[in-house]
């Protein structure tokens, strides 16, 4: 066998490191997140007509021969929860692509970002209320096994629904202002990182690319140590930023 062919081995050593571009441009980033709006509203509007079916049936308004009034109740009630969680996923993925603004508008900040809670509650809260209230519907054993059935629905839905790390546009335009090199996260973090070698993520996998990457994947606040680190180190500012505060007193260092 004649094998030596000795490819050039081509390795750009030196190469200085290139400042990769963010996987979506700033209008991309607005229309996915348009389109994702739009979609998780037509969710909801499935599940609460999901919801109104199985207050039918509860009222006994609707009646499906094949079907009895329980299964017809929990059915529904696991399709409304369906629709609820994803359209929940949804918009929170448009909202860390295309955050809302909070300046002026903290109110309808909180009320934007928690969307998914409130419509979880829309979603399953009625019903529930029905439930409690027509106990001559229904016989009392599967009463209470829907009535169960739909407050963990509503507990699931309001839970993934729930954006407990929302992140304004000045936060976004900020970050992205002040940090422009490559940044880390981890499969399961909420967090990105500035330095590869963390000591909060050093056994864990990481993911790299830009600022705007790491938000667009829902990582929507700077890692403490980091930003503290990078102060010192690249002088950078933290005003702005999006910055667990209070962390110092559970971590140490
Ligand atoms: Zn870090």
């Amino acid at each position: 066998m004649e094998e030596k062919k000795k490819k050039p081995v081509q390795k750009t050593e030196d190469a200085p490191e290139t400042k990769a571009a963010p996987k979506l441009t700033k209008a991309e980033e607005k229309s996915k997140a348009t389109t994702l709006r739009i979609v998780a509203i037509i969710l909801w509007v499935l599940a609460i007509g999901f919801e109104v079916v199985a207050i039918l049936s509860l009222l006994k308004a609707l009646y499906i021969p094949w079907l009895p009034q329980m299964w017809c109740m929990i059915i529904c009630i696991v399709l409304d929860l369906i629709c609820c969680i994803i359209a929940g996923l949804l918009w929170k993925k448009a909202s860390y692509l295309d955050p809302f603004k909070k300046t002026n508008n903290k109110v309808g900040f909180v009320i934007l970002n928690q969307l998914g809670v409130i419509m979880a509650v829309i979603c399953f809260l009625p019903l529930i209320i029905l439930l409690f209230t027509n106990k001559d519907k229904m016989d009392k054993k599967s009463r209470i096994i829907v009535t169960i059935v739909a407050i963990i629905a509503l507990l699931i839905a309001g839970l993934f629904g729930a954006n407990f790390n929302p992140i304004s546009a000045e936060e976004k335009a900020a970050a992205e202002e002040e940090i422009t090199d490559t940044v880390y996260w981890t499969a399961f973090g909420h967090k990105y990182h500035l330095y590869e070698d963390c000591h909060t993520i050093a056994n864990s996998e990481k993911n790299p690319g830009t600022v705007t990457d790491a938000i667009d994947a829902g990582r929507t606040e700077v890692c403490y140590y980091c930003a503290h680190r990078a102060e010192k180190e690249k002088d950078l500012k933290l005003d702005g930023l999006n910055i667990e505060e209070g962390v110092e007193e559970l971590g140490g260092e």
